[in-house]
């Protein structure tokens, strides 16, 4: 069953990774270029290193 479900999330994971790739954004932030979070200990807006702020799915798979 955990097995099954990890490889569910695994699958759906690739799938988004997937759609991003095609439209240039960087999965991370969804190309926004930060990331909006509810954590009560960060500040709600998080610059995206990953892609580094620019939003682009190249520079994301460059970083990841
Ligand atoms: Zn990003």
């Amino acid at each position: 069953m955990k097995t099954f479900l990890s490889k569910w999330f695994l699958t759906r994971r690739e799938r988004y990774v997937e759609r991003m790739k095609v439209k240039g954004k960087c999965p991370e932030c969804r190309g926004l270029g930060y990331i909006i979070t509810t954590s009560p200990y960060v500040s709600n807006c998080l610059d995206c290193y990953l892609c580094e702020k620019t939003g682009l799915y190249t520079i994301w798979e460059q970083n990841k």
